[in-house]
């Protein structure tokens, strides 16, 4: 199950490829389609592999990219806490 998810705002993308060169879990491909400016923006391939780690986030140039953790540590109910 994936630790992560990529979100890519394919208009601000200019098809430098770093998010996919530098993604260590290789979750990333230039797509064949084209944003309106005549690139063609990243998608997931893997999306399953994504480790929320956002590298690509962090080498990408145009903030086209970022990543989230999806597994974050369960809080406490707040609601079970005041029954005692
Ligand atoms: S968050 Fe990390 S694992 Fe996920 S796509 Fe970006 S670089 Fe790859
Ligand atoms: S690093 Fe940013 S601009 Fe470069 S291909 Fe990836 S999303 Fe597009």
């Amino acid at each position: 199950m994936a630790k992560g998810r990529v979100s890519i705002v394919v208009e601000r993308c200019k098809a430098c490829g770093f998010c996919v060169e530098f993604c260590p879990s290789h979750v990333l491909a230039l797509s064949s389609t084209f944003n309106s400016k005549g690139y063609h923006p990243p998608h997931a391939v893997h999306p399953e592999k994504c480790s929320g780690c956002d590298l690509c986030g962090m080498y990408c140039p145009d903030f086209a990219i970022c990543a989230t953790k999806t597994d974050a540590p369960k809080k406490a109910d707040p609601a079970k806490e005041g029954d005692k």
